[in-house]
């Protein structure tokens, strides 16, 4: 409290440390209004500032007061500090239930503001764009589509208010803080689930099955021209490719045109290879499960990441997202049945191998780009050179990208994955996941694969609360396993490629990964040597191989006969009093032709 009341006059010159800026004065300005009814806190302050959560939700309930009949609030979850996150629901004819949502002809949108509560641009430019069609002005939107609208995702982490939570954006005045109550980052939680924001979204897109989900972001990064730019996975590392150019041919062109207009530059969404020297080339990235349009992709949910640019001031990027989400609403309205039928294509689609993991190309492909200029020198606090942006535009014709085309690693798909029914949390998950489980009945017994852990090294610091863990595996049949009780996710399955991820324990994000399994690391019984050693007699007399080959390693591995605990482990581990499920991975796969190979 006290640091914001003493930098509070220093507010308006907040970002004197930041690249220059061009003067922006775009069409979109003529949106916002000064005076009248439902005004919202950002146009009351000149595109400065975004308003607390009380007064955002003091907002929502106006909105919803002044048109009763079109919109209306819900609670998605409550977050660990007991916030309620709440979501507005936008129906021309005032069906607000998922069930009568769904079955209305009109497409869904879904968007969400504040998942990285700092970057707040999503609520300002929804709130005047609800509000427009709350007064009227924009009766159009809800005969197009029905909207579900989050305003705050990240509702704790939006009261960890300062002007000093993001040294490279420029505005709101305050805003929030990235992570959650817990120091947990919303957006690495689509997989593992442990956050009651993420669960509440999933929850939301399980029961109102949008057509279109948008995440609104603000960059960090290099500078450049854009003020809005956006995207999705590439089609050709898409695990929906089809999906994705929809977006490309039928989406992209009506938005781009409608920010063209109002005076906006929609950009690609682009990270840079090297912060010191953007010429190097840009970094295009691929969303993996955990994030919002990664997880989105892999259920064949069309799914769009806009990060507006941090350093266009907050009025530019709110006008900006105004713009952008007016275009996918026009876009989505257009274009429905052709992108429901991609969805349905990719639903359909039931992969053999699955990439779980990607590298950048070695060779870049290249692109056209408004970049800014920059000099680079020396810093005396560095020691090393480093980028000044100098805010005049410089734009590439062959910008080198260098887009994650590599494959780094494929699994094989089982026909079913049967689960435990003592993981009866990763069975919850996989339900919140939409994943279909089905409880195993009397089926008699089977011929599974399993896999062994064979190395495996745990990570030092951790990773979003957990520990995670890195592994190879053997794989093995085991043949009349009975799984009467168990749970099986077929993989013959709408979310199939989502199952696989979750669930093959070489996928990056599955459960294994995240540490859901790191039990199995453990050893729980020993043995006593002098309980050992007569067993172990009796068993070398009874089994005559065994002792040649117990034998044979004392003689030719000097170490290990040297070692007295070494000797009795290996006798130990060939004895039935060994634990068997130490280092087995509890998951077993069923492949329509058992395959071994991975
Ligand atoms: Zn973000």
């Amino acid at each position: 409290m006290f640091a914001s009341l003493m930098f509070l006059s220093a507010a308006v010159t907040m970002d004197s440390h930041l690249p220059p800026l061009k003067p922006w004065q775009g069409e979109s300005v003529t949106l916002m209004q000064e005076k009248g009814p439902l005004t919202t806190d950002f146009e009351l302050s000149g595109g400065m500032r975004s308003p607390n959560y009380e007064d955002t939700m003091a907002f929502v309930d106006r909105l919803v007061a002044a048109n009763p009949t079109q919109f209306k609030v819900q609670t998605i979850a409550t977050s660990s500090a007991g916030r309620k996150i709440k979501m507005l629901v936008a129906n021309e004819q005032g069906l607000f239930d998922a069930a009568q949502l769904t079955s209305d002809a009109k497409p869904t949108i879904f968007i969400q503001a504040g998942i990285h509560s700092g970057e707040i641009d999503g609520k300002d430019a929804m709130f005047m764009l609800l509000r427009d069609i709350a007064t009227g002005k924009r009766r159009d939107i809800l005969s197009k589509v029905n909207i579900l609208f989050i305003p705050i995702l990240n509702v704790d982490g939006h009261e960890r208010s300062s002007q000093f939570n993001r040294i490279n954006q420029r505005g709101p005045v305050e805003m929030g803080f990235r992570t959650n109550g817990l120091n947990l980052n919303l957006n690495r939680d689509y997989t593992k689930l442990d956050t009651p924001e993420v669960r509440g979204v999933l929850k939301v897109i399980n029961t109102f099955k949008p057509d279109l989900y948008v995440d609104v972001h603000v960059t960090d990064g290099a500078d450049y021209q854009y003020d809005v730019t956006y995207g999705y996975n590439p089609v050709f590392s898409s695990e929906s490719p089809s999906v994705s150019e929809a977006l490309d041919t039928m989406f992209k062109p009506i938005i781009d045109a409608k920010l063209t207009k109002m005076g906006h530059i929609p950009g690609p969404l682009v990270f840079v290879m090297d912060k010191r020297d953007f010429k190097k080339g840009l970094a295009g990235w691929v969303a993996t499960p955990r994030y919002s349009n990664g997880w989105g992709d892999l259920r064949s949910l069309p799914s769009i990441l806009v990060e507006n640019h941090s350093l266009k001031p907050y009025k530019q990027r709110v006008l900006g997202t105004y713009v952008f989400l007016d275009g996918a609403i026009d876009a989505l309205a257009k274009n429905n049945q052709a992108l429901q039928a991609a969805v349905k294509k990719e639903r359909e689609f039931k992969p053999t191998q699955l990439v779980v993991e990607r590298s950048y190309a070695t060779e870049p492909d290249t692109l056209v780009f408004k970049g800014i200029k920059y000099t680079r020198s020396k810093s005396e606090l560095s020691g090393q050179a480093e980028v000044a942006y100098l805010g005049e535009e410089e734009s590439y014709d062959a910008l080198p990208i260098y887009w994650q085309k590599i494959v780094k690693k494929t699994v094989n798909v089982p026909s079913a994955f049967y689960i435990p029914p003592a993981y009866s949390a990763i069975i919850s998950k996989l339900k919140l996941h939409g994943v279909e489980v089905l409880r195993v009945k009397d089926t008699g017994p089977k011929s599974l694969t399993q896999a062994s852990v064979k190395d495996y090294t745990f990570a030092n610091v951790p990773f979003e609360g957990r520990f995670r863990v890195e592994a190879s595996f053997d794989y093995k049949s085991i043949t009349d396993v009975d799984v009467t009780g168990w749970y099986k996710v077929s993989t013959n399955q709408p979310y199939s490629e989502l199952a696989t991820h979750l669930l093959h324990p070489e996928a990056p994000d599955s459960f294994f990964a995240w540490g859901e399994f790191n039990t199995i690391f453990q050893r729980t019984e020993y043995m006593e040597n002098y309980a050992l050693i007569p067993y172990a007699k009796q068993m070398l007399q009874e089994q005559p191989e065994l002792a040649l080959e117990f034998d044979q390693k004392v003689r030719e591995d000097k170490a290990f006969a040297k070692d007295p605990e070494a000797r009795l482990n290996w006798l130990y581990k060939r004895s039935p009093f060994y634990d068997q499920a130490y280092l087995q991975y509890p998951i077993l796969m069923a492949f329509e032709q058992p395959s071994m190979e991975q």
